[in-house]
């Protein structure tokens, strides 16, 4: 199950919100969440989930990285060729994403990360695609992250093609709603979606409101809430990159009717802190399932 994360509000100069990949069940998560926050307070990013919370763990990282190829061209042989001719013939992988990955294969950029994301983002209608930067924290798990203020995608050195997949996904989420919306609407969805992320937690048993704010959510004053607030509407327009956004949208030009569409969704969804909220996460989830199915599918021919 993938949960989306928030930081901690100490965290949020530098990272504000982020989405993670994590394939753990619900029980792991929110387990995670609770050690973390007993052991390291809020100095770890937190979950609020949608049906869960879950701090960013355990990633099952295919790390197809490691396949090595002796280094020379990454050519398919005659029988790879053949099996995947097969594969195609017999419905199994359809020719766009047959092509597609004999295309990141023969590039090499399986074996890149870069290389890989920009692929990625092509193959999803971006010519722009977020920078990708190495992580030592976060190589334990495989796991990554769409830092959403910076548009930056961090990732452990293992990280595998679904997981990079399913932080574009989220990169192009927060593109639409860019796009459609503007910045203002996606702090204040973030701002409502941190608020309402702290009633929330408490289902969960999570200290979160408690190491934030030294005390339970429901004792906060209301101007302890209205500092809370103004203070991460400051911080996410301070780290925003709005650069970066406008670049994008100018590259991808006026939102088509199923964009706006999305883009509709994903505010109500970035709102949300109960269930609502999975539908950022579960688009993400569901895409890079896909994706790495047809992927796996592809590396078949190997065998
Ligand atoms: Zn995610």
């Amino acid at each position: 199950m993938i949960s989306p994360i928030y930081s901690s509000f100490q965290n949020l100069k530098t990272q504000s919100i982020s989405f993670s990949s994590n394939k753990t069940n619900i029980t792991d998560n929110k387990q995670a969440v609770k050690e973390t926050t007993e052991k390291e307070g809020i100095s770890k990013p937190l979950a609020i989930g949608a049906t869960l919370g879950g701090i960013a763990t355990v990633g099952a990282a295919i790390y197809f990285l490691s396949r090595g190829h002796g280094g020379a061209k990454f050519k398919l042989t005659d029988a790879e060729q053949t099996k995947l001719n097969d594969l195609i013939a017999s419905g199994k992988l359809d020719k766009k994403y047959a092509d597609f990955f004999r295309e990141i294969y023969e590039t090499g950029a399986l074996n890149n990360s870069t290389k890989l994301k920009t692929k990625l983002a092509e193959f999803l209608g971006y010519k722009i695609s977020p920078d990708v930067e190495i992580d030592k924290n976060l190589d334990k798990s495989g796991m990554a992250l769409y830092d959403v203020p910076t548009g930056k995608i961090r990732v452990g050195e293992k990280v595998d093609i679904g997981v990079l997949y399913h932080e574009l996904v989220h990169f192009s989420q927060f593109d639409k709603l860019y796009r459609a919306f503007g910045k203002d609407a996606i702090f204040e969805g973030m701002v409502k979606g941190a608020v309402n992320g702290f009633e929330f937690d408490k289902l969960m048993g999570s200290k979160r409101a408690l190491a934030t704010f030294g005390k339970e959510f429901d004792k906060l004053t209301p101007e302890e809430l209205n500092k809370f607030t103004s203070d991460l509407r400051k911080s996410l327009s301070e780290s925003f990159d709005e650069d970066f956004y406008k670049k994008i949208a100018e590259s991808k030009g006026q939102l088509t009717p199923e964009e706006l569409e999305d883009a509709q969704k994903y505010l109500k969804a970035l709102e949300a802190a109960d269930r609502n909220h999975a539908a950022l996460e579960n688009e993400a989830y569901t895409r890079e399932i896909q994706f790495e199915k047809k992927f796996n599918e592809f590396m078949s021919i190997f065998k």
